[in-house]
């Protein structure tokens, strides 16, 4: 067995569960997410029943960097596991099988003999890799990254933080090339240790945010190692997001279920709003959003700057997922509040928006850092227009509630363009979907259906499926639609002149940021 530093963690948490009675079943899902860990458990219906919390740390050692503890991830994850088995009092032996859903791009590098990581993670916001990516640019790489990858090069991904720890840790340059460390994203990292060591893997879905990996093939790309300068040997091995990744250790869960289901945030997303036919399509509207488009078996590439990703790898076969994001989402809403003191809770801004019929001409675009897809701007900065006597709080107020919807709409028509395919309808979760206007004023903008998911969030439902679907629990992906609930649909109601006129307006405001 592989050494793993599950033996300390475990002796700092304090030993594993008993066994529970009943044989009903539940899978679990883990939720590494990047502000907390979670431990959700679901009944064969889909629902939640019980869930553990533990927040992370964040570090900040320079100006834009950013790192967490990989072993405080493991050791809260481990926490969040025992923990939720101990308050519901459902225990490993109707516990059939376990999901991982992870913080996409955050890479550990550890030691293969002891298992000790060599370095902090370094979390997806970290810019430190920066000019390692330029360089890779300069050299004349952005095309073959885009072609094998399906990403546009950025220090978001995980290949340039891997580099940096290789160039910046001492000794780890020489113990890559002499096969002695291994790496991996938070999947892998959780795996690795829930397993004693036994399983060094990750899933397509976060093998696809690396930038080291062929999304064709479905392999590392040994042309893009050997550029980039990461050694494959480090690496793990690529699977498909349902299907066997070991079994979680007995010290941690008695009965060691299988751990049966992994894939990234986004991805796992995708998978719990059941969008499996191409077109389909969510959006998560959180601080920032982010938009998943199932395009079908065959990779879209993208002409307006959305990247192109594994979407659903569950076995059968593989969909591929074209993906955007609005930087300023639910954080304009934090803005109005915290900085303008607009209103004091984000939850009163859909009754204040609805108090008014329209924003009678006002814009506010919040082009904070510049302006994301389709337009791609970074020295784009936030602009509110329109202002006229009649501007007041509650039109103030619901500009801002409204630009969610305007940026989205913008994403959501450069995912229509690039895959030729029309959206049927939106499925929305994340935090400001709680958003009634919001819901509601997305809906006449797209002239479709918006369908809000019954949990807020249906990330670690996703990886549930994921590992329920590999193990039986679930028969197929026509159960998964059958059980799938939803809270709310929302269904457009707004004259076509009205929507032109409001977006004519929107993209002029647009135009306005760029000057
Ligand atoms: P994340 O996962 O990105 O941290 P969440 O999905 O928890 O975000 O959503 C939190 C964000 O949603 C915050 O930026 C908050 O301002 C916004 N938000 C929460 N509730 C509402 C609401 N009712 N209306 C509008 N925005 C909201």
């Amino acid at each position: 067995m592989a050494s793993t530093i599950l033996d300390s963690v475990m002796g700092s948490i304090g030993g594993s569960v008993p066994l529970g009675k009943s044989s009903q079943g539940y899978v679990m899902a883990l939720d590494a997410g990047t502000t907390s860990v979670r431990a959700v458990l679901f009944d064969e219906y889909g629902c939640r029943v019980a869930q553990a919390q533990r927040s992370l740390t964040m570090l900040y050692p320079h100006p834009g960097w950013v790192e967490q503890d990989p072993v405080e991830i493991l050791s809260r994850q481990i926490a969040c596991m025992i923990e939720v088995q101990f308050k519901s009092g459902i225990h490993s032996d109707r516990i059939k099988s376990v999901g991982i859903t992870n913080q996409r791009e955050t890479v550990v590098v550890w030691d293969r003999r002891t298992g000790q990581p060599i370095y902090n993670a370094i979390v997806w916001q970290c810019r430190r890799t920066a000019p390692l990516v330029e360089e890779l640019v300069e050299r004349g790489y952005a095309d073959l990254i885009r072609e094998r990858t399906g990403l546009v090069p950025d220090a978001y991904f995980s290949a340039t933080k891997i580099r940096w720890i290789l160039d910046n840790v001492e000794g780890a340059r020489e113990m890559a090339d002499a096969g002695a460390l291994m790496c991996g994203t938070i999947d892998t990292w959780l795996i690795y240790n829930l397993t004693h060591g036994l399983v060094h893997a990750t899933d397509y879905t976060n093998a696809s945010r690396t930038m080291l990996f062929d999304i064709k093939k479905l392999d590392w790309d040994d042309e893009l190692c050997n550029i980039v300068g990461v050694p494959r040997s480090m690496l793990p091995e690529c699977r498909p997001s349902a299907g066997g990744f070991g079994r979680v250790s007995s010290d941690i869960m008695t009965q060691h279920p299988p751990i049966a289901g992994v894939a990234g945030d986004q991805q796992a997303s995708l998978f719990g709003h059941c969008c499996f036919e191409p077109g389909n399509v969510k959006n998560t509207y959180g601080t920032g959003c982010f938009m998943l488009m199932n395009v079908g078996t065959e990779p879209i590439f993208s002409q307006n700057g959305l990247v192109t990703t594994v979407g659903i790898a569950d076995g059968t076969e593989v969909d591929y997922a074209l993906e955007g994001s609005v930087f300023q989402a639910g954080s304009t809403i934090q803005w109005i509040r915290d900085e303008l003191g607009l209103v004091e809770t984000a939850a009163e801004t859909s009754d204040i928006a609805r108090s008014v019929p329209n924003t009678d001409g006002c814009y506010l675009v919040p082009a904070f850092t510049g302006l994301g897809a389709p337009w791609w701007n970074s020295d784009a900065r936030g602009v509110v227009c329109g202002i006229t006597r009649a501007t007041n709080r509650a039109r103030l107020v619901r500009a801002a509630c409204e630009s969610l919807a305007y940026q989205s709409y913008d994403v959501l028509k450069a995912m229509e363009a690039d895959s030729g395919h029309s959206i049927p309808s939106l499925s929305a979760d994340g935090g400001a979907a709680r958003n009634e206007f919001i819901m509601q004023f997305q809906a006449d903008l797209l002239d479709i259906e918006v369908v809000r998911a019954e949990l807020s969030e249906t990330t670690a439902l996703g990886a549930a499926y994921l590992a329920g679907l590999a193990t039986g629990f679930w028969a197929d992906r026509e159960e998964l639609q059958t059980i799938t609930a939803h809270s709310a649909i929302y269904v457009p109601g707004m004259e076509q002149t009205t929507r032109e006129q409001l977006l004519a307006g929107w993209h002029e405001a647009v135009r306005r940021t760029l000057m």
